[in-house]
């Protein structure tokens, strides 16, 4: 067996121990003669490795008790059309456009209603994040929303913006678990996980009680009112199993490795050798401002695209995949 150096944004690499594990649990987790694939998610065994999974990220993001965990189905993509369904009571919303998945969300949004874009970096290719201190944020706006780490671009929010009392919405996607984070600022964090957390089908909403509602926009499917998943306790329907028992393992190698402090620590070092070999190169170049720079994703060139190709080839040939698209990897390796 030989595994690459796999650089990919998404889905992403998983700590090597929780795929071996995994491959052990195989056929018989846990003595109970099947896969977890093949368990009911009724069973006594599952209701363990669900409630162990909100718990341990509860204990690592350190989520207050008036925050539901939701372990649901769509990708962050689907979110993007859920947040609006769930909130525009007003039918207005202020959207942060600094690159790709925030356009989407924006532009997903504005089939519910006004999506106000209060801010942008489009003039400059989204290689930064805009000055957010003091937007004009309409009064009955229902909320504010951002995209936390811009995985395509490589930008980060250092500072959250000021919502002037609105709630923040942000998708998290691409920094999801690789920093403490004090959830009590946020009304709703999200993220699809195959980029940090797990394999691709599950997505995590975390979301202050208050904002899970009956009263959301008429039309709203059942599954995509988060009333009937917090209800349910993610079980209204068969949720992904698989994916949430792996999730849940990287939550235990997380704490494992010392919780958030110590992924923040691992990242920004991780992230410094990278920077600190781009910022003297004479061949490449980073695309960010410096104040923006993501710990996660770190986007470079050369300048010449034909050099871009020949770079992209010869790493592939080393053993280095998907470096096409510019992307650091996370866990391929704890220990630098
Ligand atoms: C990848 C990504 C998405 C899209 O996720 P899906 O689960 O494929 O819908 C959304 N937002 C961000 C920040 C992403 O990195």
């Amino acid at each position: 067996m030989s595994r690459v150096y796999n650089f990919s944004a998404g889905p992403a690499v998983l700590p090597e121990e929780v795929l071996r594990e995994a491959a052990d649990e195989m056929l018989d987790y846990k003595g109970t003669g099947m896969s977890v694939m093949e368990m009911s998610h009724r069973s006594k065994a599952y209701d363990e490795i669900i409630k162990d999974a909100e718990k341990d990220i509860r204990d690592l993001m350190n989520i207050p008790d008036n925050y539901k965990v939701l372990f649901l189905q769509g990708g962050a993509s689907q979110q993007f059309a859920a947040v609006p369904m769930n909130l525009m009571k007003n039918k207005k919303a202020a959207y942060i456009i600094t690159g790709q998945w925030a356009k989407k969300a924006y532009q997903e949004a504005q089939i519910f209603g006004e999506a106000v874009a209060v801010a942008s970096s489009a003039d400059k290719t989204f290689s930064y994040i805009p000055d957010c201190s003091d937007l004009d944020i309409p009064e009955d706006a229902d909320y504010v929303y951002i995209c936390e780490n811009n995985t395509i671009y490589g930008t980060k929010f250092w500072q959250l913006p000021n919502t002037k009392g609105k709630d923040l919405v942000a998708d998290v996607s691409s920094c999801f678990l690789s920093e403490p984070v004090d959830v009590t600022k946020y009304g709703v964090i999200y993220g699809g996980v195959q980029k940090n957390v797990g394999p691709a089908g599950v997505v995590i909403s975390i979301i202050r009680e208050d904002l899970i509602r009956d009263d959301v926009l008429p039309g709203t499917p059942t599954m995509l009112k988060w009333k009937t998943q917090a209800d349910n306790d993610s079980l209204y329907n068969t949720p992904p199993c698989y994916g949430i028992y792996i999730c849940g393992k990287v939550f235990k190698w997380i704490k494992k490795m010392g919780g958030l402090e110590a992924m923040k620590a691992h990242n920004e070092k991780k992230a410094k050798i990278l920077y600190d070999y781009l910022d003297e190169s004479k061949l490449f170049k980073g695309t960010v401002e410096k104040k923006d720079r993501s710990l996660m994703n770190v986007p470079f060139i050369t300048g010449n695209e034909e050099l871009d190709a020949k770079f992209v080839k010869e790493s592939k040939a080393a053993g280095l995949e998907n470096l096409k698209g510019q992307n650091c990897g996370r866990y391929e390796s704890f220990h630098l």
